[in-house]
């Protein structure tokens, strides 16, 4: 049976371990997930208030268009409506253009490791990957642009990079993209964009007035604090955007979603405090780790990367059955790491604990 074959060839995607299951199975009630690069500061208050006015009012399908909220982010970008696509959280516009531009024949260009959706939808559309390693963290963008071919669709760059938070300069980007032949579409992830202190950090949204074939892709699941939502947002030339249109799903962004989205947006102190409190956190990471001899990855994210030097998936568990859920670096293509997202000072400070308890 062919339909099982292609299917069977695929694993579903693992997010990782959930607070519940892990409550249940260790029999713990305390627990501090540090795991998926979510802020733990939760969302602005501003966000709150407006839900709670929705109350009752269910009945009636979204504006598919999220005309509202595509007016604000417009405004909030600098950019004109037309140049913005919503969508079921940034996977879904990964998704988006995996399904509109990946097809069997067709072949696709990425770093390993790094976000793996990319992957898993160009497997699902049939679509030819080409995987080109990091190095020291970061991407090689030589060799991505070496890999293009007449046979390339879509280029995918991940900065800050997940897993490792390193980032992409301004003058590599600039010098990537003017080896791109113009009928490439490069995906440039930019989802932990707000968190990003470093002053060379590539200006992408000027970028955006020169390539018609570049879409940035950022997220309301990160800083602003709304991942339960699912609010993630492209922004591109009016012409790619419509393009990708067709291919969104008529009502993919819920009321709510849309809503909070707007509050979130317009409480930018919120935003400012979360960037200054991560910074922080990764300052007390980064400390911790120079005094106990640990290597790790420079992070521009709100996660940092940790080498053990031996199994992460040990370290993993050992900080799993205390309570504290981060990410195995076995999943993530660095083995012998764990992925932790910076928290508040305090689950900063405990985990920190924990760790110099397994070492
Ligand atoms: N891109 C990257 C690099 C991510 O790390 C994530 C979330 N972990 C996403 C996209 C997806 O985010 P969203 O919640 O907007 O779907």
């Amino acid at each position: 049976m062919r339909w099982k074959e292609q299917l069977l060839k695929l694993k579903p995607y693992q997010p990782g371990k959930s607070i519940s299951e892990v409550k249940r199975q260790y029999g713990l009630t305390e627990i501090v997930k540090l795991a998926s690069n979510e802020n733990p500061f939760g969302s602005s208050e501003k966000v709150e208030n407006v839900i709670a006015g929705y109350a009752g009012k269910f009945s009636m399908y979204p504006d598919g268009y999220a005309t509202e909220l595509r007016t604000h982010l417009a405004d909030h970008l600098g950019v004109k409506e037309g140049q913005v696509i919503l969508g079921n959280g940034s996977d879904e516009i990964i998704q988006m253009i995996a399904r509109g531009l990946l097809k069997p024949g067709t072949k696709t260009v990425m770093a390993a490791p790094t976000f793996p959706q990319y992957k898993h939808n160009g497997i699902i559309e049939g679509c030819e990957i080409t995987e080109i390693p990091l190095i020291d963290g970061a991407h090689d963008l030589d060799e991505m642009a070496a890999a293009i071919d007449e046979r390339t669709s879509v280029v995918w760059l991940c900065s800050p990079n997940n897993p490792t938070g390193i980032y992409i300069k301004e003058e590599e980007l600039t010098a990537f993209m003017a080896r791109v032949p113009s009928d490439v579409l490069v995906v440039l992830d930019e989802a932990y964009y707000e968190y990003v202190t470093a002053e060379d950090y590539h200006d992408s949204l000027r970028l955006l007035k020169q390539y018609k074939n570049l879409i940035i892709l950022r997220t309301f699941s990160k800083i602003y604090g709304l991942a339960s939502f699912r609010v993630g947002y492209g922004i591109a030339h009016e012409e790619t955007i419509t393009a990708l249109e067709p291919v969104r799903e008529p009502f993919n962004v819920n009321t709510l979603a849309q809503a909070a989205a707007i509050a979130a947006l317009m409480d930018q102190e919120f935003v400012d405090g979360c960037k200054k409190e991560n910074r922080a956190g990764l300052e007390q990471f980064y400390q911790f780790c120079d005094r106990a001899g640990l290597t790790y990855y420079p992070s521009q994210g709100n996660f940092i990367l940790i080498d053990f030097k031996k199994d992460g998936q040990e370290v993993f568990q050992f900080l799993l059955e205390r309570g504290y859920i981060v990410r195995s670096g076995t999943a993530l293509g660095f083995p012998t790491c764990v992925r932790i997202t910076i928290g508040s000072k305090e689950q900063n400070q405990g985990l920190i604990q924990v760790i110099k308890e397994y070492l």
